[in-house]
């Protein structure tokens, strides 16, 4: 989900029901925006605002999905980055580039009248990872302009801002980052189960034609430690097999096929990162 991208608003139209599995998250993630949706009531409580939820878990978990349907449920802006952009950049860029992130997300939310913006940075170890004695000088600009940013996020402002940023590893992010009132909540977005397997291929199949007898169940049992780019993978394999036999339906024969391939390249990426 990389990419060297200007901030791009996504589609709101994914919700929660467009991810497969991952009710737990799902859950977590609902009850942590109630902060966002009743500010109002929080702030008279004094409670304080919670401005940062990290999404932690292995690639194509669905880490990305799970916040622009948080966009969606919220009615809120989406703004997103990805921390890889900002690995090489000059002295001072990284820091303006954090500033008009933010500084667009309200800009949006105010001209399209919505109440919220919602920040996402994908990868933000690349941001916040820890610091290694002031070697770089640029990247800790970045880190605490970021930093800045979180601690000027106010309950009572409008529009109201929260930051979604997902990482693979927690453990490497910067201590500064995890302290309260910054990323307040974590959470976890494993590996899908079977549950979760069987439902992530319910939802790419959406559109495809399946032979009868063909089973997503029988996929789910076989694809263990499958993520969800890689089920929506197999879907999308299985149906070019189906293709290049001028069958009109997916068979069980393209699936098994389709779990192959896929296992296959995950293993040849494995060997030539090695
Ligand atoms: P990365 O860490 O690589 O950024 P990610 O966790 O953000 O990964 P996503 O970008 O959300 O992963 O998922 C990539 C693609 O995989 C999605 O566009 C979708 O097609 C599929 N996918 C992943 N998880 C799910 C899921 N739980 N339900 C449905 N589709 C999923």
């Amino acid at each position: 989900a990389a990419g060297r991208k200007r901030p791009s608003r996504a589609p709101q139209e994914l919700s929660f029901e467009d991810i497969g599995g991952q009710e737990q998250a799902k859950r977590e993630l609902t009850e942590a925006l109630e902060f966002l949706v009743k500010r109002e009531q929080l702030s008279k409580l004094g409670i304080r605002p919670l401005k940062g939820i990290l999404l932690t878990g292995p690639p194509g978990t669905g880490k990305t999905l799970l916040a622009k349907a948080a966009a969606h449920y919220t009615n809120s802006i989406f703004i997103a980055a990805s921390g890889s952009e900002f690995v090489e950049m000059y002295v001072g860029v990284g820091a303006s580039r954090i500033r008009e992130l933010f500084q667009e997300a309200r800009r949006q939310a105010a001209r399209q009248k919505k109440d919220s913006a919602i920040v996402f940075i994908d990868e933000i170890d690349g941001i916040g990872g820890k610091r290694d004695g002031g070697q770089h000088r640029e990247y800790d600009q970045t880190l605490n302009q970021l930093l800045t940013e979180m601690d000027g996020i106010q309950g009572d402002e409008h529009p109201r801002v929260l930051l979604i940023a997902a990482t693979n590893r927690k453990d490497t992010l910067d201590p500064a980052l995890l302290r309260p009132g910054r990323f307040d909540r974590n959470i976890q977005v494993d590996l899908p189960d079977k549950t979760g397997r069987e439902h992530i291929l319910k939802l790419h199949a959406r559109n495809k034609p399946l032979a009868e007898g063909a089973s997503l169940s029988k996929v789910a049992d076989e694809t263990f430690g499958f993520s969800g780019a890689q089920l929506e993978s197999v879907m999308n394999e299985a149906a070019i097999y189906a293709m290049r036999e001028e069958c009109d339906e997916i068979r069980t024969e393209h699936l098994s096929r389709a779990i192959d391939k896929v296992m296959m390249g995950e293993r040849m990426d494995r060997e030539t990162t090695r």
